[in-house]
């Protein structure tokens, strides 16, 4: 209401007019406004996010009541005035940089990641949205943040972190494969060990498909058959099978597999951890042929000699007779090539053992092929066959009578295996790569030996045929022994052949450079 006088000229009042002004709405309004407001404070109270506003020079306005505690304030209210350098808030990191820029730009800063010291010593992390205050007008007047308590997930991230970095030093650092495929079989992951069997390198696995690409091609569907069993019914969880390296070369791996599970409990893919068995294979299969080869040519000659000596023993034969010769010879044979065998054996052992050193000097090649030559003839004669040495002699420095066994157990292979009436050649050169050596070779026109054996029979008791031992008297240990023996002289040994052509056999002694020369000559 609105009142005002009307005055005469002598200042007296004459009449007094009101004037009333109905105001409902407007009370109205400041009644909703003030409830508005007190509806905001509760909302903004019960929220777990510290939410402060700070005016244009940084000084807080007003802040909510977690805000409030956060500070060790005991009401909102006495927020009013300070700012970021004056309350027992302290962030680690100063952050008004980022204030003055959402003044000057006007645009909002979300997800900043800061570490806050409390007034209790203790440390939070939170993660803060900053946005601009507006006026009516439009213009900026503050900053108004909003930040959540992310401590236990900075934790947790923190946990996983390290349980991440133990895992994984775990898988880098362990001597088993460790791969992990996709449910469709495609590789998601490979440890560093299988970076080392393998060959490959992450970037050419990453994203194959496993059993197109490293199971060899006649296994493949039959290793995802089970791949596809795995992930159904986890079953499968040892298996072995071989896989392909870059070189081409297939290891024996035998595996422990783990299903991986989504949430849900869906198959995802699998985990594997292989173990690398293909020497522990090779030695268990190696032991296998070598018990029945030793059993086999043991109990030949013994058989035969047990046989003849009861014989002989049970006068059913007179040793002095021409058939008690003959029983005699047979018992003699067989006791050599029982001989030959424990000794062929103890060699081979001495040698890998170490305990066979050879004794190396200053020898010539003409020595050395004499000496083969003498322990081969008496065969090379019973077979007619000629063996063609060369004129030359090279000085080297070995083990002459460990290079003697050498040749004349090539030689003696040569005989055995070529028809009667053939020709050996020896002969030797000077090669040189890095340093100088001495290259032998042996070539016959024999037999030949397939593709496939040209390697393994360097191994103990390989023969291409298995018959080879007992028809040709061999004990499958010659080449075994050769190519320790030239490994030990730091040279290789190796075989070409063309079968039913011959072969030929190679090795190399380096030699010296101050010691070589044609003093033979
Ligand atoms: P062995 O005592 O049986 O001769 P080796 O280790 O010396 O044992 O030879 C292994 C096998 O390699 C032989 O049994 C034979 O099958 C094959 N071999 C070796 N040398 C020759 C050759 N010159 N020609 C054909 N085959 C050969």
């Amino acid at each position: 209401l609105r009142l005002s006088t009307i005055r005469d000229e002598d200042g007296n009042i004459l009449s007094i007019i009101g004037c009333s002004n109905n105001i409902s709405d407007r009370k109205q309004y400041e009644q909703d406004l003030l409830e508005s407001t007190q509806f905001l404070e509760t909302v903004l109270d019960s929220f777990p996010l510290l939410v402060v506003w700070k005016d244009l020079n940084l000084n807080y306005i007003g802040c909510n009541q977690t805000f409030a505690k956060a500070c060790n304030l005991f009401s909102v209210s006495a927020i009013r005035g300070k700012n970021d350098e004056n309350v027992p808030w302290i962030p680690l990191e100063k952050n008004t940089n980022h204030d003055h820029q959402i003044i000057q730009s006007g645009k909002a800063e979300l997800g900043i990641i800061q570490k806050h010291l409390q007034y209790d010593g203790s440390i939070v992390w939170l993660e803060t949205n900053k946005v601009p205050l507006r006026g009516f007008d439009g213009r900026v007047i503050g900053v108004l943040e909003t930040s959540q308590d992310i401590t236990s997930r900075k934790q947790n991230e923190g946990i996983v972190k390290e349980f991440n970095r133990r895992w994984r030093s775990v898988l880098d650092n362990i001597q088993m494969i460790v791969v992990e495929l996709d449910h469709n079989g495609n590789v998601e992951y490979i440890n560093p060990f299988f970076e080392k069997i393998s060959q490959f390198t992450p970037e050419e696995v990453i994203g194959q498909n496993w059993f197109s690409h490293f199971i060899p091609s006649d296994l493949s569907s039959s290793i995802e058959t089970v791949f596809q069993a795995i992930l159904k019914d986890n079953t499968h969880e040892y298996y072995v099978n071989p896989i392909v390296t870059k070189s081409g070369e297939k290891r024996i791996i035998a595996w422990r597999t783990c299903v991986l599970k989504d949430d849900t409990g869906e198959a995802i893919g699998v985990i594997s951890i292989g173990e690398d068995i293909t020497e522990q294979s090779r030695l268990e299969r190696m032991k296998s042929e070598f018990v029945s080869i030793v059993s086999h040519e043991l109990k030949t000659p013994l058989t035969t000699m047990q046989a003849s000596l009861s014989l002989l023993n049970e006068k059913f034969i007179d040793p002095a007779s021409e058939q008690g010769e003959e029983i005699i010879a047979i018992a003699t044979e067989g006791v050599d090539r029982l001989v030959r065998l424990v000794d062929d054996i103890l060699d081979l052992e001495r040698l890998r053992s170490g305990k066979l050193t050879m004794t190396k000097t200053d020898c010539h090649t003409q020595n050395i092929i004499a000496g083969a030559i003498a322990q081969t003839q008496e065969l090379a004669k019973r077979a007619d066959t000629k063996i063609e040495v060369p004129d030359q002699s090279f000085s080297c420095y070995a083990d002459p009578d460990r290079l003697i066994q050498v040749l004349t157990n090539l030689i003696t292979n040569a005989i055995k295996f070529s028809p009667y009436q053939s020709t050996i050649e020896l002969s030797i050169s000077e090669e040189s790569d890095d340093q100088p050596y001495l290259l032998f070779s042996i070539r016959d026109r024999g037999r030949g030996i397939p593709t496939q054996n040209l390697q393994n029979i360097f191994e103990r008791f390989q023969q291409v045929d298995a018959s080879d031992s007992r028809e040709k008297g061999g004990t499958g240990l010659g080449l075994a022994i050769c190519r320790d023996i030239i490994e030990q002289h730091s040279g290789k040994i190796w075989a070409e052949s063309v079968l039913k052509e011959g072969s030929t056999f190679f090795f190399t002694i380096p030699i010296h450079s101050t010691e070589v020369t044609n003093s033979d000559n």
